[in-house]
């Protein structure tokens, strides 16, 4: 911290008896703007104290809330077991000691067999917390009406009616099942490369069967929710049919269903239980009512066989690239709202972007307008297509990864 600078001398005026008036005048001028001088230093000083008086009172403010924060004891995480008039049993997390506590009047009220709350050391209820319903509105995203359709989709017709034949019928038409006397597919599984269009299908069949779309990323379970996965997928299940009809979608299931790796540590062990009680879900998933899990993978080699025993996901749907008559259908329907030049192609497109995935079309043409943009054009060219195909495929070879000899 800087140290406060010196105070000016204070000026004096010592007046000959032997001065002239008008050197006395002159003396008294000069006196005069000394003064005015000095003032207007101290005026500078006086911001600079003032300012740093400020900073002072924040940086009090801020020790004293840290202070503060210090002295207040931890609080114990608890789940209510019962309300009675005598008080709330809880059990504390991780002891698993059950208490009967007490609770103040107002909370008394508000609680239910089940709550999460924090209590103190005596034990009594401090607050409730809502966190387990953040982990579960964190962990899965529900859409009740998805803005996809099957006309979205380009170049996966089979796929499409594999789809329609495995989720949609199912759920609108399950009395068809029973008349011809088979079972069916408990679960689908979609597997491809990234951005094929996977999570579209299963999008587009919750909206055609009016279901709600209910999606978990297999990756953030074991990531994000470590020792929370297993009660996660209870939870997505529970979800589901508080929402029935509706389609369970499982992202990057390789995530928590890979073949068991020799290694026996507690991430694996934690990976095994969520995968342990997915499959526990779907086995005892007979009378399942209108809800259809729908997966989804880029590495179908990795995945465990167990999760593709009958019974479970039984339904395999290869999801490939699109070959060149599904990019030119992808063009089209990603152009659908551009001001297109009469010099785009199609069809030359396609035949120049083989390879492509969806996903990277979709960016292709939104870069195609960006190029328009910049040269401040309102119609995106042809031109525009092959100089947005060029940095992609530029920006691809970049991020390849070096082969070493
Ligand atoms: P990932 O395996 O990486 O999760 P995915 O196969 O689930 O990918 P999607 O999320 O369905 O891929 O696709 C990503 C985006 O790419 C979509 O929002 C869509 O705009 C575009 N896309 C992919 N495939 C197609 C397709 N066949 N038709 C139209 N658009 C597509």
């Amino acid at each position: 911290m800087s140290r406060s600078p010196s105070i000016p001398d204070r000026p004096r005026l010592d007046l000959d008896p032997e001065m002239s008036p008008e050197e006395r005048l002159e003396a008294l001028r000069e006196h005069f703007i000394t003064i005015a001088q000095v003032n207007a230093e101290l005026d500078d000083q006086l911001d600079v104290a003032e300012d740093r008086r400020d900073d002072f009172r924040e940086e009090v403010d801020r020790l004293e809330r840290e202070n503060g924060a210090l002295k207040t004891s931890s609080l114990y995480v608890a789940t209510v077991e019962e309300v009675t008039d005598d008080g709330v049993v809880v059990k504390q997390h991780g002891t698993n000691q059950e208490i009967l506590t007490e609770v103040a009047p107002q909370l008394h009220d508000e609680l239910e067999a089940g709550d999460r709350v924090a209590v103190n050391d005596s034990f009594s209820i401090q607050t409730t917390l809502s966190a387990e319903t953040d982990a579960r509105a964190q962990a899965m995203q529900i859409e009740h009406s998805p803005e996809v359709s099957y006309g979205d989709i380009g170049g996966l017709d089979d796929q499409i009616r594999e789809v329609r034949e495995a989720v949609e019928l199912p759920l609108l038409d399950a009395d068809q099942f029973d008349e011809v006397g088979i079972e069916p597919p408990t679960g689908v599984l979609l597997h491809g490369p990234p951005g094929t269009g996977k999570t579209m299908l299963a999008r587009a069949v919750a909206k055609q069967t009016d279901a709600t779309f209910i999606k978990m990323a297999g990756s953030e379970l074991v990531r994000k929710f470590i020792g929370e996965g297993a009660r996660l997928v209870r939870d997505l299940f529970e979800l589901a049919m508080e929402n029935e009809p509706a389609i369970i979608f499982i992202d990057e299931i390789d995530a928590v269903a890979s073949t068991r790796t020799e290694s026996k540590t507690s991430g694996d062990a934690e990976v095994q239980r969520t995968m342990m009680q997915l499959l526990n879900e779907m086995d005892g998933f007979d009378d399942r009512g209108d809800i259809c899990i729908v997966a989804a993978t880029n590495r179908f080699d990795m995945l465990d066989r167990a999760i593709l025993r009958p019974g479970r996901f039984d339904r395999l749907i290869d999801v490939p690239k699109p070959d060149e008559v599904g990019r030119d259908l992808i063009f089209q329907i990603h152009t659908r709202n551009m001001s297109l030049a009469d010099d785009v192609d199609f069809e030359a497109l396609a035949a120049e972007t083989d390879d492509l995935s969806g996903a990277e079309i979709e960016s292709l043409t939104t870069e195609a307008g960006m190029f328009a943009i910049r040269d401040e054009r309102t119609e995106v060219e042809m031109a525009d297509f092959r100089e947005a195909l060029a940095k992609i495929t530029d920006d691809e070879s970049a991020t390849e990864p070096v082969a070493f000899q």
